[in-house]
């Protein structure tokens, strides 16, 4: 009796009913270069617009990625200030978006796909729209959760919210003056990493992005999407980590390996119906568990 219940509530509803997707490496591969290409920009960004010395530009750019998300996120974290648009049109505008190619079998995969489709991405709605378009993907998605969205207002100058006190505290008692000549409301990351100990909390960024949980929350809240209703796909290890803390249904891409938090692992996003059955099952099952007449109805509108 209860195995046929079971049955009966497995087919009135299938187990998800939003698929979030990250977008870059994840709807298109590492293997068109823009991941390397974007990298390079923001390198050449920090020299060229924020005047910092090159050679230190690889150990920063780590820590900065590591520690904040994104490099955007660091920097402005330990002090530097910029336009927000204008670092991504530096950063995006040159990537070689020739490489992404039109995609018409994940168009039709996802198209085929009876769920909510969002994307959810840290870069701007510049580089989301063109990506999706160039991917021929531009009609698949209900909605792009991006920088702009979770990044509504930009702080163009250094205010004296909580987060910036701490911080200015903290570089002024961290630092010695002669390592701060040049520039001294700068936190040293690089130096602070370098203490065996650090004694000291590192300063907060203002932007909020992804794998920070607050950050995934607040997008989950903004599109309406229950995490335990929803599968999420990511390239990024941290990424699909952090989405299974907040109680997402994670898919790594971009290998078959599957990590710690990772639910399924696919090699590439084209493997969606070989990996995961069940999303086509889902539907065709609930089709069967429908009266006769709303099915009918169905496959008329399908
Ligand atoms: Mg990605």
């Amino acid at each position: 009796m209860e195995f046929h219940e079971d049955r009966y509530r497995q087919a009135q509803r299938p187990k998800y009913d939003c698929l979030l997707f990250d977008l870059d490496d994840t709807l298109y591969p590492l293997s068109t270069g823009v991941a390397t290409a974007c990298r390079n920009n923001i390198e050449d960004y920090m020299v060229e617009k924020l005047g910092i010395e090159r050679s230190i530009i690889p150990e920063l750019g780590n820590l900065l990625y590591k520690n904040y998300g994104t490099t955007m996120a660091g920097l402005r974290a330990i002090g530097y200030d910029f336009d927000y648009d204008e670092y991504h049109s530096f950063v995006h505008g040159r990537l070689p978006y020739e490489n992404i190619k039109p995609d018409p079998v994940l168009r039709s995969l996802l198209l085929n796909l009876p769920y909510r489709k969002i994307i959810f991405t840290n870069a701007d709605k510049v580089h989301a729209a063109k990506a999706l378009s160039r991917l021929g993907l531009e009609d698949c998605f209900e909605g792009i959760i991006c920088f702009e969205t979770l990044n509504p207002i930009h702080k163009s100058t250094v205010s004296d919210d909580e987060d910036d006190i701490e911080f200015v505290g903290l570089s002024t008692a961290q630092i010695p003056a002669t390592t701060t000549t040049s520039s001294s409301e700068i936190f040293d990351i690089i130096a602070h990493f370098a203490q065996a100990n650090p004694s000291s909390k590192l300063p907060k960024t203002p932007i909020v992005c992804k794998p920070s949980e607050a950050a995934i929350e607040k997008a989950l809240e903004i599109a309406h999407i229950n995490p335990q209703r929803t599968l999420f796909f990511e390239d990024s290890v941290r990424n699909i980590q952090a989405g299974k803390r907040v109680g997402l249904h994670t898919v790594l891409v971009g290998t078959s390996q599957r990590v710690k938090g990772a639910d399924f692992a696919l090699e590439s996003i084209h493997n969606l119906r070989e990996a995961l059955p069940e999303l086509w099952e889902a539907d065709r099952k609930s089709e069967v568990g429908y009266p006769g007449k709303v099915a009918v109805e169905t496959s008329v509108t399908a």
